[in-house]
């Protein structure tokens, strides 16, 4: 191998990474202990031996995704095309942070699709009905039903040519629908997590996995909050997509659609049309955002 090769990080386990070149895997050193990595990094590496890399420098990424930490961002994968939001009615739902991942991709421009996983549970009636009310129906999003027990045959053509990254809260299904997709992952990362230092457990653990020559899917495991903190104050409006139609039609040209007067998003949220709490989101995301930037 020669210097300056490109590589892709595959693995990242706290500070440790691993890095793909012409299909083979290195760990990986970073120059600086003070630059970040995720996975989905193109990176330029100078190599040490046989086993070893360099990691020199990072390329340009399309995107970010973001993850929180002690109510700070952190970034835990980049260079995404496609968002796959897993839910499910059991153990917990969580609305908020299917909305938080819904704001994620949408301020990254990354598509999102939501996946109802154990739709086989005949509890999940109701809720796959209320979920595509109003996140299909109303919002516009892609909402798949699936049962992780079956082949997940009709989720492998949606990931045809893309990077995918897999996202959702422990006990949805998450690595249930990997191990469909890619078989023999978990022991995979099993492994390769036991072959690494056990320092550091505050940071981020993902993984991609090559399904095709052009289809990869990212797993990070564990991630129980989505990054909101680091989002533009004066994009939050477009992040919502059933607020773009009013947010023109406001008295003030600047309205923060909180308690102006003549506020269109605040009379579609009075008069049932916007759900309650999705404006209260962004109520409380207005107001979060607002107080750093005084801070
Ligand atoms: P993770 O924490 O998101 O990785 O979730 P797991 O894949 O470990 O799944 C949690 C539990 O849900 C396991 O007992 C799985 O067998 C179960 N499970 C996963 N998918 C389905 C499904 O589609 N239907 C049902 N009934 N159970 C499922
Ligand atoms: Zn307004």
């Amino acid at each position: 191998m020669n210097e300056g090769h490109i590589g892709l990080i595959t693995h990242s386990y706290g500070r440790q990474f691993i890095v793909e070149i012409a299909g083979i895997s290195y760990s990986a050193i970073t120059k600086s202990k003070k630059t970040e990595y995720v996975v989905g990094d193109q990176v330029i590496i100078n190599p040490i031996n046989q086993q070893q890399v360099q990691i020199i420098e990072l390329l340009p990424r399309h995107n970010l995704i973001y993850r929180t930490d002690q109510n700070r961002s952190k970034i835990i994968a980049s260079n995404i095309s496609q968002l796959l939001i897993v839910i499910a009615i059991k153990p917990n739902f969580n609305l908020h942070f299917l909305n938080s991942c819904l704001l994620s991709a949408e301020a990254e421009q990354i598509s999102p699709i939501i996946l109802i996983n154990k739709t086989d549970l005949l509890e999940s009636t109701d809720f796959i009905a209320k979920i595509n009310a109003l996140y299909a129906v109303q919002l516009g999003y892609k909402v798949v039903c699936l049962s992780a027990l079956d082949d997940c045959s009709g989720l492998k053509k949606l990931l045809n040519n893309k990077s995918s990254l897999l996202i959702g809260q422990s006990g949805v299904g998450k690595s249930t629908i990997t191990n469909q997709i890619v078989p023999g992952a978990s022991t995979r990362t099993a492994r390769l997590s036991k072959s690494e230092n056990s320092g550091c457990h505050t940071t981020t653990n993902a993984t991609l996995y090559h399904i095709n020559k052009t289809s990869s899917l990212i797993d990070c495991p564990g991630l129980q909050e989505f990054g909101l903190y680091h989002l533009q104050l004066d994009n939050l409006t477009n992040l919502f997509p059933e607020f773009r139609q009013y947010s023109n039609l406001c008295k003030f040209r600047n309205c923060r659609h909180i308690n102006e007067p003549g506020c269109a998003i605040t009379t579609a949220f009075r008069t049932g049309t916007i759900d309650p709490e999705r404006f209260n989101l962004f109520h409380n995301l207005t107001c979060q955002l607002q107080q750093k930037l005084n801070y």
